[in-house]
């Protein structure tokens, strides 16, 4: 990994939500050291996310948004639209879902899900 890299990635925990490589690309610049060009933060968050680090979670303004994964078992992010917080949430396609196409015949090979809401201090402040 190079140094660019190793900056990049230190970058996303502090961002605490979903983010575009935009939004990274900014706080990267903002922090010391030598500037580092938008294209190498794209190859960045591509690899990342290749290597499970980094998840897509949906898009802002036509750009995907990203979100730091814990990786392991399968699942899926709930996504604040108000703040942007990620939380990791079980499955829901393993149950009624998967039985529901099974019956219709269909083998299910891949899914995405994401789900978007508000989470409880956002919800809290719009009550
Ligand atoms: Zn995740
Ligand atoms: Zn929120
Ligand atoms: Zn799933």
């Amino acid at each position: 990994m190079s140094a660019a890299r190793l900056r990049i990635a230190a970058s996303v925990p502090s961002i605490g939500g979903a983010f575009t490589a935009e939004d990274l690309h900014e706080v990267v610049s903002a922090g010391d050291g030598p500037g580092i060009g938008v294209a190498t933060v794209y190859r960045a968050v591509a690899a990342m996310t290749a290597a499970g680090s980094l998840a897509a979670v949906g898009a802002r303004d036509g750009s995907t948004l990203y979100a730091l994964c814990t990786g392991g078992e399968h699942h899926h992010h709930l996504v604040c639209t108000g703040c942007g917080t990620v939380v990791g949430i079980g499955c829901p396609i393993d149950g009624a879902l998967r039985r529901s196409a099974e019956e219709a015949g269909y083998t299910v090979t891949s899914h995405e899900v994401t789900l978007y809401g508000l989470c409880r201090d956002c919800s809290g402040k719009r009550a």
